[in-house]
């Protein structure tokens, strides 16, 4: 576990968040009144919106933008299993006690083990619950691995199911929402139809309002929110409006030129805004996203992840995570994040050796492209090297087509062979590539052994997935980070909440009053490693929960004893969580 923490607003450069003010809740001039206030409008945000809104709560999102966050330029994958209503009608076999199998191998001590349990037991449940509110999954089965399956499927092995030699049966768990016609995975097809049914249940939607400061009572219990707003319907709510829809797309496509759209959105925001409040009577839920796109914290926390490309949206500065250390919260795990380097498609380039420049081969490469692109970012300098005899390279070259992979990814994959290095021998090839040509020839070695079924792979790898490198020339592609194809990495750490509750603790592990996070503003079971889908999953997971016990709160009576605490006081003492007061 990670012992990286802030726990004062100092310690998180870069989120432009105002220390907390203690107001009196009475008299404070107040824009409106609402039981549940919701901060950022993604996956784990506008699950806890619809969560608190189902149980008859006046509830508002407050989004800095209009909503959708980084959900909205994800590839929409939902991770679910233990026998979903998708996984039944394409005929697929799995069960919770199964998933958990799977699931501890990636999740670890993120979570504790019964948080676990209630994830995948809930899993079935929590996708039923997202295609009741109008998320469509209509696709097929694509039962072999890849990264991303192409258009008209639905439901694929996104994690390390069938690569990892775990005690688990494999299970496709990576389920994708319905696109446009027969287009599937896009973020707007998962958040757009959550928003659609938010708003139907009469979720305030409170938009271009940037949170910057938590308004707390003299007993400290989080009492509301103020904000930065931009005008509605002004020329300058136009322009912040394009600025930040175009910086979120140019931060995927062509990120150099997304920070001066940043700079743009910022002004705008700076000059062109009122301060406005709003009260919040059960409790306010932070659901900001991630901190991947402020570099005052990353340079800190994560340095090694540098040369990556920062995969997010505008919003994802970590204001969340300050607010809730303004209010006395933990952020941790601030040096956690998954580097996402993919190798397959082609199908041929896992069944090739993965080096390092010493040579060495450090992980099987039939792994999901997180779990290489992570091990390389953080033991391996971003360095890494696929070695491929002849005869793999030219069937990696003839096999991959449109038909097995989407444009983008082939071609990524058609660059990725343009560039490739060749060589008649290992020797030439190791020269070619600055590889110790002494320890390359080695691991080849090994490795053909391996291939062969003389010896069992040290990494793990299955004989089948291994094709002996025997036959010159050799090719070398450099899959190292900045080189060819993208590395791309989000951060996975987060403020610490009760399990139990998703309220935000204190460093006692005591509840604030008031305040919950959740998605990737919380720790939560995408806090160790990911693999895709686990994040929305999360989100939809800890944003329900916090929804739920936020409006739980607010049906607390003001002049009781426990309204400045928790309204879930025992069950989140039986979660091990006591209460601040
Ligand atoms: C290209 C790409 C593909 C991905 N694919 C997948 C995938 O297929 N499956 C998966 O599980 N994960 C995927 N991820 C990761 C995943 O999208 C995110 O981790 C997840 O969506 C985060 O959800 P969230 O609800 O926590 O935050 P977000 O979706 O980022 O929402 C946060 C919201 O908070 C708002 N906000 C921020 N600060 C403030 C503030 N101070 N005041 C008011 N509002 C604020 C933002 O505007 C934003 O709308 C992908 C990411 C990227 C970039």
């Amino acid at each position: 576990m990670s012992d990286s923490i802030a726990t004062r607003l100092s310690d998180l450069p870069g989120t432009d968040v105002e220390p907390a003010l203690v107001v009196n809740e009475n008299t404070t001039q107040w824009h409106d009144f609402f039981d549940v206030v919701v901060v950022g409008l993604g996956a784990a945000g506008v699950s806890a919106a619809i969560e608190a809104a189902d149980r008859g709560m006046k509830v508002a999102f407050v989004d800095r933008f209009t909503g959708g966050g980084t959900t909205a330029r994800s590839g929409s994958v939902l991770y679910a299993g233990g026998g979903t209503s998708l996984q039944k009608k394409l005929g697929v076999e799995d069960d919770p006690d199964n998933m958990f199998r799977y699931l501890q191998h990636e999740v670890q001590d993120a979570v504790k083990p019964e948080t676990l349990r209630k994830f995948y037991e809930d899993s079935p449940a929590n996708f039923d619950w997202v295609t009741a509110n109008g998320v469509r999954y209509s696709g097929k089965l694509f039962a072999k691995k890849t990264s991303y399956p192409v258009h008209g499927n639905s439901l694929y092995y996104s994690g390390n199911e069938i690569a990892q030699a775990a005690s688990a049966k494999p299970a496709p768990r990576g389920h994708l929402a319905d696109g446009i016609k027969r287009f599937t995975a896009f973020g707007p097809a998962f958040v757009g139809p959550l928003i659609k049914s938010a708003l139907k249940k009469g979720v305030f939607a409170i938009t271009q309002t940037k949170v910057r400061r938590l308004l707390v009572n003299d007993k400290g219990a989080v009492v509301g929110v103020e904000a930065q707003q931009i005008k509605a319907n002004s020329w300058a709510g136009l322009q912040h409006l394009i600025w930040s829809t175009l910086a979120n797309y140019m931060q995927i496509y062509y990120a150099p030129a997304a920070k001066g759209l940043r700079v743009k959105v910022e002004a705008l925001e700076r000059r062109h805004s009122r301060t406005v409040r709003y009260r919040a009577k059960g409790g306010v839920v932070l659901a900001t996203g991630g901190f991947i796109l402020n570099k005052d914290m990353t340079e800190k926390f994560l340095p090694k992840y540098r040369r990556a490309m920062r995969l997010g949206t505008t919003g994802d500065t970590g204001s969340g995570f300050a607010l809730g250390v303004s209010a006395g919260g933990v952020a941790e795990r601030l040096d956690i994040a998954t580097a996402w380097r993919f190798i397959n498609p082609p199908a041929d380039f896992p069944r090739a050796a993965l080096v390092n420049t010493k040579g060495e081969r450090y992980i099987n490469e039939t792994l999901y492209g997180a779990t290489i692109g992570t091990k390389m970012m953080e033991e391996h300098n971003g360095e890494c090297i696929l070695i491929l005899d002849d005869a793999l390279f030219k069937s990696a070259v003839a096999n991959l087509n449109l038909d097995n992979a989407r444009f983008v990814t082939w071609l990524q994959a058609k660059g990725a062979l343009r560039m490739a290095k060749h060589a008649n021998t290992l020797d030439e090839l190791a020269a070619r590539c600055k590889i110790d040509p002494v320890q390359l020839k080695k691991t080849i070695e090994e490795y053909n052994k391996a291939a062969r079924g003389e010896i069992t792979d040290l990494l793990g790898k299955k004989q089948e997935d291994m094709h002996e490198l025997k036959q010159g020339p050799f090719h070398a592609i450099n899959m190292s980070v900045g080189k060819g194809d993208i590395t791309s990495v989000i951060t996975l750490g987060g403020l610490r909440v009760c399990e139990q509750t998703g309220a935000v603790l204190n460093q006692d592990n005591k509840l604030i009053p008031g305040l919950f996070a959740a998605g990737r503003t919380a720790i939560g079971v995408a806090s160790n490693a990911y693999v895709s889908g686990l994040s929305i999953a999360d989100g939809v997971f800890s944003g329900r929960r916090a929804g739920r016990f936020a409006a739980l709160r607010a049906t607390v009576p003001e002049d009781s004893a426990h309204a400045h605490s928790s309204g879930t006081m025992a069950e989140a003492r039986a979660a091990g969580c006591p209460v601040a007061h």
